[in-house]
């Protein structure tokens, strides 16, 4: 009997990867208005510069183990408690300019004045991107009546709960919100999904778990030996994660939860 449903929330409940789009398209505008270059070939250059850049800081492991990623990184402050996350503060106002400076440099624009000032731009157009997939708020609406809810999402504190800030409607759907950064380590180590079990109280096997990402979400289910549920709206195809159930669209949940505790 399924009581308790663990839900991801970037990218399946928050569509932060169109957000992050949106940022760059409206950043990289600034760009090409200026100097007349092609916003998509910045907005590529920069997303590449910042991946090899994030990589390089020796905090790059302890982002891989919380669940951080690069876009993150571009407009994240990390005013949260760890000594990693000050190490975090410490180098991203320099790995922003130079993101957005190299950037620049790779579509033929020497400015580091111009890349400081995008680097600013790209946060504050985050910021102001907010998006939730039509369907989130409607779907946790029903489940709520049957079900409890916990949000179990990797990253910062200060960063995830800015998103919930920036989307206030999303948070008193949960019970419980956990928040790898805060915890100590991220999805799909095991013991965050233990973590998150405690707080329910509940067994693995009263709880789900739903999420758009396999190496995290389901994997880190899977290994508890927990049921899952694979938000696969893009078609990405499959890796040897298997998850106990692939949706394409979060309103199969309800069909899906009715024939698991038939
Ligand atoms: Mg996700």
């Amino acid at each position: 009997m399924i009581k308790a449903i663990f839900f991801d929330l970037d990218d399946t409940l928050l569509w932060d990867q169109k957000s992050v789009k949106e940022a760059f398209v409206a950043t990289c505008q600034l760009a090409e208005q200026k100097y007349q270059i092609d916003a998509s070939k910045l907005e590529e250059a920069v997303r590449q510069e910042a991946r090899e850049l994030y990589s390089s800081y020796d905090t790059y492991e302890f982002t891989q183990m919380i669940g951080i990623n690069p876009f993150e990184g571009l407009w994240g402050n990390f005013n949260d408690e760890h000594e990693n996350f000050q190490k975090m503060k410490d180098i991203v106002p320099t790995y922003r300019k130079e993101a957005w400076t190299r950037g620049l440099k790779a579509c033929g624009v020497d400015d580091q004045e111009f890349g400081a000032l995008l680097a600013e731009e790209f946060p504050a157009q985050r910021r102001k991107s907010p998006f939730v997939y039509e369907e989130s708020f409607r779907v946790l609406d029903r489940l709520k009546e049957s079900y409890r809810l916990l949000l179990l999402t990797n990253g910062s504190p200060e960063l995830q709960n800015t998103k919930l800030e920036i989307t206030p409607e999303l948070v008193p759907y949960f019970e419980q919100i956990i928040i790898s950064g805060a915890f100590g380590r991220g999805k799909p180590d095991v013991t965050i999904f233990e973590h998150a079990l405690e707080k329910m109280n509940v067994t693995k096997d009263e709880a789900i778990m739903v999420g758009d990402n396999l190496m995290t979400d389901i994997l880190g289910a899977s290994r508890l030996g927990m049921k899952s549920v694979w938000i696969n709206r893009h078609n990405k195809e499959r890796n040897e994660v298997q998850p106990d159930f692939e949706i394409t669209h979060l309103e199969e949940l309800f069909s899906l939860l009715d024939k698991l505790n038939k």
